[in-house]
């Protein structure tokens, strides 16, 4: 008589392919039931339509089978999959949450790759605007590598939590007129890999619905970079009402940002993309100073903006000022600089086009 533990121990021959980690062990292998006349088991998986479904199913009846042949015919395997993931729904801009009603533009800053400057865009365009007097806060929303903190000499901030009228709020930072909240008050950052499953997300829907904001003209918000679920969850829960893409002039990274592109214009999404912000454009030495050296490539946001039918906001070239402010903890736009100018001006054009939308 073959007993359930033969049958499992045969079933620890397979491995996962995108684990490497064997069936049982992962808990997959469900409900087994062993007789004379049929085995049956049910095969469970994390994801809905895992490709891996109908490969994996044939492996176990094939292991089966090449150690006990008599039960060609007579094994049932079910497969049970994870829900569908919820589609993310239409947001009501006009009813937002109360903690974002006194916010009147909430503007994502997004890109396709990492390390092109988004953080470091994000930090300058709010002091840019807060030079212009508006009153601008800054969410920073960037799981994989959330640098506001810093840019913002908030490290050491840890937000506090208070009852206003009978609401849990959390309390944003403080740095040079701006209001800050940031996903890394509340992660350590060695610990990123953990908080990239359901955990981040909650801390995100937390942050997003009890930051006390008070009344904003602009709230930017500093996006993981990528179009992943994480998107679609912030897309569906934060009112965006235009969104700002950032690239460096190379290929690789311009490539994706037609997949950015596609996520904002989704119909379920449907955000205004105000504009594409091409970042270290050109670098110009000090000794040479008409000289432009296109390290990473020349015009390819130009380019690309006009064959998507978007509008260029502005080129950044790289300027080693604007990474020493940043080290600082004070975005190089708080000071009198041509490096500031850059963002002014990129500031000035995101407001035109978002008047054009709103
Ligand atoms: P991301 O948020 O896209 O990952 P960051 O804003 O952190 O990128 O920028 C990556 C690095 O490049 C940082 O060290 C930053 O200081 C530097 N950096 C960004 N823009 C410029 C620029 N225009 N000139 C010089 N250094 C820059």
């Amino acid at each position: 008589m073959i007993r359930n533990e033969d049958i499992l121990t045969l079933l620890r021959s397979i491995l996962h392919p995108e684990s490497g980690e064997n069936l049982v062990d992962l808990g997959m292998v469900e409900n087994l039931n062993v007789s004379e006349e049929r085995i049956s088991l049910t095969l469970s998986f994390a994801r809905h339509r895992d490709p891996l479904a109908s490969s994996l199913k044939k492996n176990v009846e094939k292991v089966i089978l090449t150690h006990y042949p008599q039960y060609q015919d007579k094994i049932t395997i079910f497969i049970k999959e994870a829900a569908p993931k919820p589609k993310p729904q239409p947001v009501d801009r006009e009813h937002p949450a109360s903690n974002l009603a006194g916010v009147k533009n909430i503007i994502a800053v997004s890109s396709a790759k990492g390390g092109v400057g988004k953080s470091t865009v994000t930090a300058n365009l709010a002091v840019a605007l807060s030079r212009m007097n508006y009153r601008v806060g800054v969410l920073d929303a960037d799981l994989y590598g959330p640098s506001q903190p810093t840019l913002f000499n908030l490290e050491n901030y840890s937000p506090v939590g208070e009852q206003i009228d009978g609401e849990e709020r959390i309390i944003p930072g403080e740095s040079l007129g701006i209001k800050l909240m940031s996903i890394g008050f509340f992660i350590d950052a060695s610990d990123a890999l953990i908080w990239r499953g359901p955990m981040a997300t909650n801390a995100l829907r937390q942050m997003i619905r009890q930051t006390q904001w008070g009344e904003l003209d602009f709230l930017l918000v500093d996006l993981p970079p990528g179009t992943g679920d994480i998107h679609l969850t912030l897309v569906s829960d934060l009112p965006f009402h235009g969104a700002v893409i950032i690239s460096t002039p190379q290929k690789i990274a311009l490539a994706d940002v037609v997949r950015g592109i596609k996520m904002f214009r989704n119909d379920k999404i449907n955000v205004p993309i105000l504009g594409l912000i091409e970042n270290m454009s050109w670098f110009t030495p000090a000794e040479l100073p008409d000289n432009r050296y296109y390290i990473f490539g020349r015009g390819g946001a130009r380019e690309l903006a006009a064959r998507e039918g978007i509008k260029l906001l502005g080129e950044i070239p790289l300027i080693q000022r604007v990474r020493e402010a940043s080290d600082e903890g004070r975005p190089v736009t708080s000071e009198e600089s041509l490096a500031a100018s850059y963002y002014e001006d990129i500031a000035g054009n995101m407001i035109h086009q978002l008047n054009k939308v709103r």
